[in-house]
């Protein structure tokens, strides 16, 4: 077990680490960053930042050598530079969940062999394969590339034999996957955290709404029947159990017309649509990962109030620190980034509420997220 006043290393500086670096504060630990971005989110509030790039092999052996345990904020982590210090430093999430979800193809075969539902997927690694993969599969399809894509980068909606030309940047990287498209009624996500004595507890569902495949509101509960709820917590359980999870881990579902829930990403570390979590439960998702990879026990989650949270992208900074003045009852958070660019996440807005279909509308009446 990690004590207090111990020595957490963060791999990422950004609004992830942040938040967990001031958990890690709240509760007596300390905290050291790599991150090559003097003054990055995380490094404003920790105790101290070393200025490397993310795969700087010597810089990576300086933080393993400088913690007691070692954990990351994103999951382009350098896997061959955390193997070689796994050995002189703990890392209670180990290597193998990372290599396993940095890979769309690994994960979803993975989540097939635990048992768990997913899109019908084939891994495609040209042109040839492609054709053949869309005969097995059908359209709507969606083809990724395996490894780097995020928030919709690296990816391509084919509807029919005319839109195959498009695929060729993908196909370029000889490493894709193609997925059935699931008809989904909501797109939801659930946290659940897990130590290393096994214990594991998970969070309420969250609805996400996307835009420009980014995320745009998370509300919770999710508006799904409660049997619906607890299915989708029961399937999240069972892949922290079958992934030998130690943290907190982020699952993105799929939820359709029939009450069938697909599994289509996992995230091992803090999630976006986790941060409610921070005035809305007892315990945070950051509060959970840091117990968790410190081996303290694992509480039971409470939701104290439904909520929503809202992301502040650069686009939305102006419009929402004139909000400020307006909203006394809601938290508004900022990541402290120095530059607000187009579509780049620089903060959120969490609002604790008894009716949700009116913080939707109140939310929707400051046209600050028009566009
Ligand atoms: P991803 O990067 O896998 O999270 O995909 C980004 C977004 O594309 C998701 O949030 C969905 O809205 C949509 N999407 C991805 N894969 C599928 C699929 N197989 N079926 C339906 N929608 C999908």
């Amino acid at each position: 077990m990690i004590q207090q006043g111990q020595i957490i290393g963060i791999v990422g500086g950004g609004q992830l680490g942040q938040m967990l670096a001031l958990d890690a504060k709240y509760t007596g630990m300390k905290v050291i960053v790599l991150d090559p971005t003097p003054g990055c989110p995380a490094g404003q509030v920790a105790d101290d930042q070393i200025i490397a790039e993310y795969d700087d092999v010597k810089a990576i052996e300086e933080l393993a050598q400088r913690v007691d345990v070692l954990t990351y904020e994103f999951e382009n982590v350098d896997l061959t530079a955390l193997r070689d210090v796994a050995n002189r430093v703990y890392i209670p999430q180990g290597t193998n969940l990372l290599s396993i979800t940095k890979n769309r193809l690994r994960e979803k075969t993975f989540l097939r062999n635990a048992g768990l539902n997913t899109a019908p997927f084939m891994a495609v690694k040209d042109r040839t394969e492609l054709e053949q993969a869309v005969k097995v599969i059908g359209y709507p399809a969606v083809l990724k590339t395996c490894e780097g894509g995020y928030d919709g980068h690296g990816q391509e909606v084919l509807h029919s034999d005319a839109d195959l030309t498009k695929c060729e940047g993908i196909l370029s990287t000889g490493n894709a996957i193609l997925e059935g498209w699931v008809p989904f009624k909501l797109e939801c996500s659930v946290m659940v955290g897990r130590n290393e004595d096994g214990e594991v507890t998970v969070f309420p569902v969250s609805e996400n709404i996307h835009h420009d495949e980014i995320l745009h509101i998370s509300i919770v509960p999710a508006r799904i029947l409660p049997d619906l709820q607890e299915k989708a917590k029961k399937m999240v359980v069972k892949v922290a159990h079958a992934i030998n999870l130690r943290g907190i881990l982020g699952v993105e579902m799929f939820v359709d017309e029939n009450g069938e829930i697909y599994i289509n990403e996992l995230a091992p570390r803090p999630h976006n649509s986790g941060h409610y979590s921070i005035e809305a439960c007892d315990f945070s998702q950051f509060a959970i990962h840091n117990r968790a990879i410190c081996n303290w026990p694992l509480p039971k989650i409470k939701l104290l109030h439904s909520v929503v949270m809202v992301n502040v992208l650069g686009q939305h900074v102006d419009g929402v620190r004139k909000l400020i003045a307006k909203k006394a009852g809601w938290h508004f958070h900022d990541y402290g980034k120095a530059e607000a660019r187009y579509n780049r996440k620089m903060g959120h807005i969490t609002i604790l509420t008894d009716d949700i279909e009116k913080t939707l509308t109140e939310i929707n009446d400051t046209h600050i997220w028009d566009k």
